[in-house]
């Protein structure tokens, strides 16, 4: 079945312990549609500037990411400059340049509108409404962050309302909801709508709650880590991609997605930006997919 995603499609600036890398393909849409079309027809909504360079286009094109929906406006695409520390689970934000991005109102085209997966990537929670009013989805999943929690949290509350799942780092819970053990995290921000929750905890893996199921889920180790951005928006292409490709979202099922999240997130991390994700296909995920189980089998 097709997923549609909508969110930001970046130019990122991004120095690791292993080097820089400047204004490369970034932006949460972009990892997710790269991850999701591993499974599904996946329907891009999102907006770049004049200066977005036509590789990048030429990239997605050539995993069949449909892109009626990614417009192009006049002026700069959004840029995002970040720098990460010795340790790669801390990173400071160093400059957001909305551009394009600030006069942005998603506009889906029909077959966008038609699939039965959705992703809310990270973007204002009121326009993250506006995509809800306009499309017929069967399911649909929620990424936020810190920025929206702390200034929209009322439009937040809204959306939660109504959605199937969120995919939500554990930090985010914590300013959410002020609860600092997960579980009680999860339910809290359960009570605020979604009926499932997906919580990550970074290297430490993550864990998915609703009433039919708990599971608590460990990260692939990769022994080097050359940058992380994106490994969230990963998470969820491979997390949706997998439901829509199986068309399903029984326990059993959202299980599995979440461990094809982890392993499509594991490829993101090996390169800067999503060049690693550029190079695999579902063999290598289905082969990773196998050795995590035997890592985790006990
Ligand atoms: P993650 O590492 O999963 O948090 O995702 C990082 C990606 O999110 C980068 O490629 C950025 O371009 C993008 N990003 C960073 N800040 C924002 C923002 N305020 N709105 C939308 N996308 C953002």
């Amino acid at each position: 079945m097709d997923v549609t995603v909508v969110g930001s499609i970046a130019l990122d600036t991004v120095e690791t312990p292993s080097g820089l890398n400047e204004e490369g393909l970034g932006g949460a849409a972009t990892f997710f549609s790269l991850a999701a079309a591993n499974y599904a027809p996946v329907h891009l909504v999102g907006v770049v500037g004049e200066d977005f360079p036509e590789e990048h286009v030429r990239l997605l094109q050539s995993k069949k990411i449909v892109l009626d929906g990614l417009e192009r406006a006049q002026g700069k695409t959004f840029r995002w400059t970040g720098k990460y520390h010795e340790d790669v689970n801390n990173r400071d934000t160093l400059e957001t340049q909305l551009n394009v991005f600030e006069q942005f109102h998603p506009k889906l085209p029909a077959a966008a509108c038609e699939a039965p997966f959705l992703f809310l990537g990270n973007i204002h929670p009121s326009l993250q409404i506006e995509v809800l009013e306009q499309a017929k989805p069967k399911f649909v999943g929620l990424d936020t962050m810190n920025l929206w929690i702390n200034i929209a949290q009322n439009e937040l509350r809204e959306v939660l309302k109504r959605v199937d799942v969120i995919i939500i780092n554990d930090s985010e819970v914590r300013d959410l909801t002020g609860e600092t053990n997960l579980v009680k995290g999860a339910k809290a921000v359960k009570a605020l709508g979604p009926r499932i929750v997906v919580i990550k905890k970074g290297e430490h893996g993550c864990l998915l709650y609703s009433d039919e199921d708990i599971f608590s889920a460990p990260a692939y180790p990769i022994e080097e880590v050359v940058d992380p951005t994106g490994a969230g928006d990963t998470f969820a292409g491979g997390f949706l991609g997998h439901l829509a490709g199986t068309g399903k979202t029984d326990a059993a099922t959202l299980r599995q997605a979440v461990i094809h999240g982890s392993v499509v997130a594991s490829f993101t991390c090996e390169k800067f930006g999503p060049d690693r994700l550029a190079e695999i296909g579902l063999a290598d995920i289905k082969a990773r997919f196998a050795e995590f189980k035997k890592l985790a089998e006990f």
